[in-house]
């Protein structure tokens, strides 16, 4: 809190710029201090890049992604843009490091049936694509998802005892 506004940091690709700013937009006129990118690498800004070698580049990428994390330790929650449930590295490491951190996570795309089945924290980019679950790590599989009981499926603990334990470890 900054007097009386949550701090929200806003996370995602880049290449999200008009959705970056509708949201920045919307959160700021619901009450909330804002946080977001300071540029946007991956669309427009393109002279950022074109004027480093190498070595600058990736040095910047890492404070960029550093400087991030630091965005998210400055606020309460983050606020994640996955448009059409798009998802990438750097994203899904900062949503585990918030979850981590204990800030509240909040999503643009909320589609139900994509929510992680343990940690309920992640939104897969895809249904049944057996994409690993940043925050708890499961798996995406989508017989284990079915039935609770099966051990053994993507993940060796059945979907019934990764809950459970993903439970305890937070208690
Ligand atoms: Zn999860």
């Amino acid at each position: 809190m900054q007097g009386k506004y949550h701090v929200i940091t806003l996370c995602g690709s880049t290449r999200f710029k008009k959705a970056f700013e509708e949201a920045n937009k919307r959160l700021t006129l619901e009450g909330f201090i804002v946080i977001s990118v300071g540029l946007y690498g991956h669309s427009g800004d393109r002279e950022v890049w074109e004027q480093m070698d190498e070595g600058t580049l990736t040095r910047t990428k890492e404070m960029l992604d550093d400087m991030h994390k630091r965005k998210i330790d400055m606020a309460d929650a983050i606020f994640v843009i996955n448009v059409g449930g798009y998802i990438g590295a750097s994203t899904a490491s900062e949503i585990a490091y918030a979850v981590r951190t204990g800030k509240q996570v909040f999503y643009l795309e909320t589609p139900a049936d994509r929510i992680c089945p343990v940690c309920g924290k992640y939104y897969f980019r895809e249904r049944n694509a057996y994409e690993i679950c940043p925050v708890c790590g499961w798996e995406d599989d989508p017989v284990q998802r079915r039935e609770e009981d099966l051990a053994g499926g993507a993940n060796h603990e059945s979907l019934r005892d990764a809950r459970k334990n993903w439970n305890d470890a937070l208690s």
